[in-house]
């Protein structure tokens, strides 16, 4: 079959990747001049293994679901994290420590730790060390140049009706195109530190900071937060949000990353010290018209010969690719 794919993030490059290995004959285009030029190379890229959603068992349940059969097949593109603590602030958390352990105990494996002091950790009520792993993104931005070598367009925006010599189109732009069933679409802002990148703190749960590895050559960090990571949570279009990211001021950036450093500072003090804002990536999420704690990704057929992925995170690009090999089969 003839397949076109539009969009070269995560989704887009793997679906291809497998689509191509099938013997298809496939195309796939990408607006922007390089891959993961969307969110795929502007967020932390931790392959979640559960810890980040103690309030979504569903979400945890398809994270070990997917988790083992992503490293089968993309292990080589991740990396361990030396330290990667998830610890639960003492105060406005939305769980308490015994309650995240609880949730998590005999579902995904991790390490108390006693005394969170030792690890530089401040006013938090209790944390746990964790195997979670980093996908590197300059290595599978290599992998799958390699491996999708000769059937990437860039600079290609495709019409909406110029489908027709193709016997499938797949979106894979993150709802660039298709904005059915997205609840919203957030304008986000991920700030870049660089600094020791052997450790990761994650704060629980609610508004708080993460601060994650992120590019190993280049020592840099990444540092997200609930709070002001999304410039707003009321986008209803994908153009909303792109044209806020359009009209944020270096003001508006520059005062969000430190209030991101500031807020993270208050739990680990050492991001004041140890690490020094260096820059930021800027990206748009569609989230999902689903379980407000859910990240799940699904395939909506938009034509007869047509569908589209609705993302959630990285992980479930097994998920989305068996779901639509079924679909262009039957
Ligand atoms: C702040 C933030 C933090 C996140 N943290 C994590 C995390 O730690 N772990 C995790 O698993 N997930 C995380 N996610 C989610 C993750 O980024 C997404 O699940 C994933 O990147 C989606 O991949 P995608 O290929 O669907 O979309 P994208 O990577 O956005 O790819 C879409 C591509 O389509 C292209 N495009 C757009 N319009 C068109 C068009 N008309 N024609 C052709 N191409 C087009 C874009 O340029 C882009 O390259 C995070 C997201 C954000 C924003």
């Amino acid at each position: 079959m003839s397949i076109r794919v539009l969009g070269g993030g995560w989704y887009g490059c793997h679906i291809a990747g497998a689509l191509l290995a099938e013997g298809h004959d496939v195309a796939l285009h990408e607006i922007a001049g390089e891959l993961f030029a969307g969110a795929s190379g502007a967020n932390p890229a931790r392959l979640h293994a559960g810890f980040h959603y103690p309030r979504s068992r569903l979400t945890r349940a398809l994270c070990q679901e997917h988790h083992d059969g992503f490293m089968a097949r993309y292990g080589d593109l991740t990396r361990g994290v030396p330290v990667n603590i998830y610890a639960v602030a003492a105060e406005d958390s939305l769980v308490d420590f015994g309650t995240y352990c609880q949730v998590l105990a005999g579902e995904v494996s991790f390490v108390g730790i006693e005394r969170p002091a030792e690890f530089g950790l401040d006013h938090v009520e209790g944390a746990v060390l964790t195997g979670e792993r980093h996908i590197v993104i300059e290595r599978a931005r290599a992998h799958f140049s390699d491996v999708l070598d000769g059937q990437v367009q860039f600079g290609v925006a495709p019409g909406e009706d110029d489908g027709a010599a193709w016997d499938w189109t797949i979106d894979c732009t993150f709802c660039a195109r298709d904005g059915r069933d997205v609840d919203r679409y957030e304008p986000c802002l991920m700030v870049l530190l660089r600094g020791p990148i052997d450790r990761a703190v994650t704060i629980m749960d609610g508004p708080f900071p993460s601060l994650y590895p992120w590019h190993e050559e280049q020592g840099l960090c990444s540092l997200t937060s609930a709070r002001w990571t999304p410039f707003s949570k009321a986008c209803g279009s994908r153009e909303a949000a792109a044209a806020m990211l359009d009209s944020v001021t270096a003001e508006e950036i520059a005062h969000r990353a430190d209030c991101m450093v500031e807020s993270m500072a208050r739990f680990y003090p050492a991001v004041r010290d140890d690490y020094e804002i260096v820059g930021h990536k800027l990206s748009i999420r569609a989230m999902p018209r689903s379980g407000a704690d859910a990240r799940l990704v699904d395939i909506v057929r938009t034509g007869e010969r047509s569908l589209r992925v609705r993302a959630g995170k990285i992980d479930a690009i097994l998920l989305a690719e068996r779901e639509i090999k079924r679909l262009i089969a039957a």
